[in-house]
């Protein structure tokens, strides 16, 4: 027997999932990539209301399906859209208003793009629909909540997940492939430039932006790895994509990763703080700094509207893999040491330079990682440093040397052995 109360939720639900369903066409989950070009451009987005109902709305240049769902902790709506162009200005979604604190807004996968609203506490998608454009009017996205208890927004949230949890197993099902052929005689370097999309990461006093300094940082590094002519080298991204921090370690596994390079760059409250800082995985952290970096970093997929929660489930796996993972530790060990000692020699390091946390990014007990944070954009010079093409030439040299020496060790041993 179903009571009003929880029909009255589903429909609700229903209601928030959208025009993709209701219209009957597939759910947009499901579409195929749109290319960029031919995309809409969202133009124009702003907040408007009051505590009581609050109403977000973005202008658009052609009309789109929306789906939306609802995630707690913290409270997010997360609205997912085909390719868009977003040409909004630099401080769009930074300030909230009503029961929205603030939004964010990116490409997510390949042809579908995502609008995350932050909440400030528990509420009910009143609306979510598109109008279509008419009469000299552009297309657009309206989505309307109003407050609601806790207990509510966690039903419809867990109606959604159930849903989600059948999706995901047969997604899983399907995605099973054989590792890749390898190339004999070369070493995997995987190079991973942290964040991507609707994920920005941190952003510099003066504008600088982490996904970008990590895009271009790794591909310098990249072209130097490749021209050496010793590696197969990978990247988790190419453009400017999310990428799950789950799914990093993933294309690292698929590619057969002897080692993966985490690249990213630094925020912290004391404005004087400076310096480069080589990071690897520790349960514990080696102090609260490097605990908040790690939380900050861990904190990429919750922002991007990531169900998180239905993750973190092979915590029982782990021991299993405790004497390879112990095997790795020690190789990243090394590989950090390496990595210290070179970058000194081209740039001025954190007075601790190796410190250690739970960075979900680098927990694959099957291959080495580690984490190199540039520098700080919260710091004027490093902001500078980390935008210098000739900065980032004399220290993606010393992060290639510390790879080199790091497999000459190897290689070295495999001969003994
Ligand atoms: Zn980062």
């Amino acid at each position: 027997m179903i009571s009003m109360r929880a029909l009255s939720h589903i429909l609700a639900l229903l209601v928030a999932l959208g025009a993709a369903v209701a219209s009957g066409q597939r759910p947009i989950w499901a579409s195929e990539a749109a290319p960029a070009a031919k995309a809409p451009l969202v133009f124009s987005a702003r907040i408007v209301g009051d505590e009581s109902r609050t109403r977000f709305v973005a202008d658009m240049t052609g009309a789109i399906d929306v789906s939306v769902f609802t995630l707690s902790d913290p409270y997010r709506i997360i609205v997912d859209i085909p390719e868009v162009r977003f040409g909004l200005d630099s401080e769009a979604g930074v300030d909230g208003r009503g029961l929205f604190t603030a939004f964010r807004y990116g490409q997510i996968s390949p042809g579908k793009s995502r609008i995350v609203l932050d909440l400030s506490g528990p509420v009910k998608v009143d609306k979510a629909f598109v109008i279509p454009p008419a009469d000299n009017q552009p297309a657009r996205l309206v989505i309307d909540v109003v407050a609601t208890s806790r207990d509510e927004f966690l039903t419809v949230e867990k109606a959604y997940r159930d849903t989600r949890r059948v999706e995901e197993a047969a997604r899983r099902d399907r995605a099973i492939t054989a590792p890749p052929a390898r190339d004999s005689g070369k070493f995997t370097v995987v190079l991973d430039p942290g964040h991507g999309g609707i994920d920005t990461g941190a952003k510099g006093r003066n504008g600088s932006v982490e996904k970008e300094i990590t895009l271009a940082f790794a591909e310098i590094l990249g072209k130097k790895l490749e021209a050496s002519g010793r590696y197969n080298v990978f990247f988790t991204r190419t453009d400017d994509r999310f990428v799950a921090l789950g799914d990093r370690v993933e294309i690292a596994r698929d590619h057969g990763a002897d080692l993966f390079v985490s690249i990213h760059a630094n925020t912290f409250r004391g404005r004087s703080i400076r310096g480069t800082i080589v990071y690897t995985v520790s349960e514990g952290a080696s102090d609260a700094m490097a605990n908040e970096i790690a939380a900050s970093e861990n904190e990429a997929d919750a922002l991007a509207g990531l169900d998180i929660a239905a993750e973190n489930s092979d915590e029982v796996l782990d021991i299993l893999f405790d004497l390879t993972r112990r095997e790795t530790r020690n190789f990243e060990m090394v590989f950090a040491q390496n990595l210290v000692r070179e970058l000194r020699q081209s740039t001025s390091m954190f007075k601790v330079p190796h410190q250690q946390a739970g960075f979900k990014v680098l927990k694959a007990h099957d291959f080495p990682s580690a984490m190199i944070e540039l520098g700080f954009v919260s710091n004027a010079e490093d902001e500078k440093q980390l935008l210098s093409q000739a900065w980032r030439e004399k220290v993606s040299d010393s992060i290639a040397r510390a790879i080199d020496t790091y497999f000459e060790k190897q290689l070295a041993q495999r001969s003994v052995q």
